[in-house]
This record gives structure tokens, sequence and C-alpha cells, in this order.
């Protein structure tokens, strides 16, 4: 008996499905010495499931459009098909590329009433006008990696304005939640590379500045 060819994906992409964890902005951030940039590209789901037939929780990036169109939310079954990112040093998403993306089963869960907050996340536009404190990575790990209001970002570090080719890469956590959520630490401050081996300091002001039109609760 002959051996079925195997069934056509999109493009190569691979199939995968599964709960839908927490929804994320996905956010870029450019730093040199103390000036710092976002880019506020879209939004990553965290899905406990299946990607090309193996169980297993792993990330997709998708951008603000199919977030409006799906408006998908924690607790949803959905299903899509995706590429492998080709770069691990620049992208916090374990596939990109995201298409047919279906919402299987609506989530009827209501809305957390605790952290870590889950649900539907809002706009891009509501972060970027919250602003974010520094989140430690062990505390984003263990509490917050289902959390509307947390990030993960790729950061990209121009050590030498003179020489904005020469960047160096790692990932930072924020929190754009309430001040007054019991989960968050903050951790050490960050430091950014600077010339002649001269480093900048982040120091808590920054986050205190970047929050200060929100109160506690908000
Ligand atoms: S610390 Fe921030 S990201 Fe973590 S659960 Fe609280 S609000 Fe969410």
């Amino acid at each position: 008996m002959q051996t079925p060819p195997p069934i056509a994906l999109s493009a190569g992409k691979i199939p995968w499905s599964g709960i839908l964890l927490g929804i994320q902005p996905r956010i870029d951030l450019s730093r040199s010495f103390d000036q710092r940039q976002h880019g506020y590209l879209g939004y990553l789901l965290l899905v406990d499931g299946e990607a090309a037939g193996a169980r297993r929780t792993f990330t997709v990036r998708i951008g603000p459009a199919a977030q409006a169109r799906h408006q998908f939310r924690s607790g949803d079954r959905i299903s899509g098909v995706a590429a492998h990112v080709e770069s691990r040093e620049r992208e916090v998403a374990d596939f990109y590329k995201a298409g047919e993306l279906t919402v299987v089963e609506r989530s009827t869960a209501t809305s957390s009433a605790s952290p870590p907050w889950l649900g539907t996340p809002p706009a891009l536009e509501v972060y970027r006008e919250r602003g974010h404190r520094r989140l430690d990575s062990r505390t984003y790990e263990h509490a917050c990696r289902t959390c509307q209001w947390g990030s993960r970002m790729a950061v990209e570090m121009v050590v030498d304005p003179w020489n904005p080719g020469a960047v160096k890469r790692r990932f930072e956590t924020f929190c754009y939640g309430p001040k007054s959520c019991p989960l968050y630490r903050a951790g050490a401050t960050r430091k950014v590379p600077g010339r002649e081996g001269m480093p900048y300091e982040e120091e808590d002001w920054v986050d205190d500045e970047a929050t200060s039109h929100r109160s506690e609760d908000d």
C-alpha cells in the first residue's frame, strides 16, 4: 500500500493548538545609555497544547489586527499554524508568522478578581499610556507569565552612539499593572553598558516617573 502524501500546510508552517493561558503585549525596547525607545508590535499568546504533534507550552506572536479580529482571551481553546522563529537572540516568541487562527471554543470564565490578571488584553496604546516598572525576572517566570500586564521584552542596546551598528542584546521583564499588585517584585536595578566600560544604572526614580500619573490601584 502506498504511503499517503503529507498534508499540505501553509507554506511549510506547523500546526498548533491548545488552551490559551495568557496574552501579553509584544514590545521591543531599544536602549542607548539613559535613552530608551519602545516598539509596540503586537501580542504574545501563551498556549498549553500541541505544536507539530508534541505536547508542550509555547508562545506564538500575533499582530494587533489579529487580536482585534479574534478578541482572544485567556481560557480560549485556539488553533493555528506558524513557523519556528529564526533568531532566539532577538525574539521572545517560540513561533511567528501565525495564520489560520481559530477560536475553537470560547472561554466562559469571568475576568480574574486577583492577580495575575487574565482575560482580554487592552489595546497597545493603553500600555503606552500606562508606562511600566521593571519586574524581577524570577517573579515574572513564577507569577506573571499569564498576566496581561506583564511583558518580556527583547532589548537591543547601542553601547557607543558613534558606532550604532555594534549592539548588545538581552531580555528584560516589566509590569504595566497596578502598583498595588501584591505579586510585584522589582528586583535589582538594571545596568545599561556604555562607552569605555561606563554603565548607566536605571534607578527607581525612572519607574516612579514613568508611572507617576497612575494611582496605586490603577
Ligand atoms: S506584578 Fe504586574 S505582571 Fe505580575 S501579576 Fe502583578 S500586575 Fe501582573
